[in-house]
């Protein structure tokens, strides 16, 4: 899929407030700092879209992007905010889960994942919740280029055998570097695709 435009439509701090649902949503979600401003400039190809956080979970509201005058991107706001009061982080929890249950155009939520770390409890357990509340999502394994091939691959079976656990099979999965572009085509021909399919059955 070629970006021909990428538009901000608003920053909404709740589900209630987000513009009216009239096209298919993609959502991205991850822990603060997992890289998805970055992923998502990249994505988009307009550098400054999503702005690229200085502060861990800077991100707050749920913000609608229209891509190509057709579908949407959503920037979520992160999960794990280490440096923000109780009251504060639970606000923007339930904005975000009231979107993720309710969002009745929300097409896949895009989870992503620091291909650094260990199976994070925090990942493992809302890709769980999102499994048992039948919400479709896409996993995406960021900053790639930190990782020589040996180590990436071993991060993601990490992450496999710790979801076989509970899981009969595994979702989609993506890798992706901002550095080298990675996993830019594959994420946006899936895009394209499950909109695509989407207009076959209307
Ligand atoms: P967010 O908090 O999830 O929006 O994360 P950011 O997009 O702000 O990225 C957090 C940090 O990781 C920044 O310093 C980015 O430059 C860096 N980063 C993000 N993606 C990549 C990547 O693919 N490769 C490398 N090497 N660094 C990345």
């Amino acid at each position: 899929m070629i970006i021909s435009s990428a538009t901000f439509v608003k920053s909404s701090p709740t589900l209630k407030e987000c513009p009216p649902a009239s096209g298919p949503e993609f959502g991205f979600i991850g822990r603060s700092n997992v890289g998805k401003s970055s992923l998502i400039n990249m994505l988009t190809g307009w550098s400054k879209l999503a702005k690229i956080s200085g502060e861990p979970g800077k991100t707050r509201t749920i913000n609608h992007f229209l891509i190509n005058e057709s579908w949407y991107l959503v920037d979520l706001p992160g999960y794990g905010y280490a440096k923000v009061p109780v009251s504060l982080r639970e606000k923007w929890v339930n904005a975000t889960r009231e979107y993720i249950l309710k969002r009745e155009t929300l097409v896949c939520l895009f989870v992503l994942l620091d291909s650094r770390l260990r199976p994070q409890k925090s990942d493992i357990e809302f890709m769980e919740y999102l499994g048992l509340r039948q919400v479709p999502f896409a996993r995406v394994f960021t900053k790639s280029d930190k990782l020589g091939i040996p180590d990436l691959e071993k991060s993601i079976r990490q992450y496999d055998k710790e979801m076989l656990i509970k899981w009969e099979s595994l979702p989609a999965t993506f890798i992706t570097s901002v550095k080298d572009r990675t996993g830019r085509v594959e994420i946006l021909d899936y895009i394209e695709e499950s909109v695509n399919n989407l207009s076959k059955q209307i």
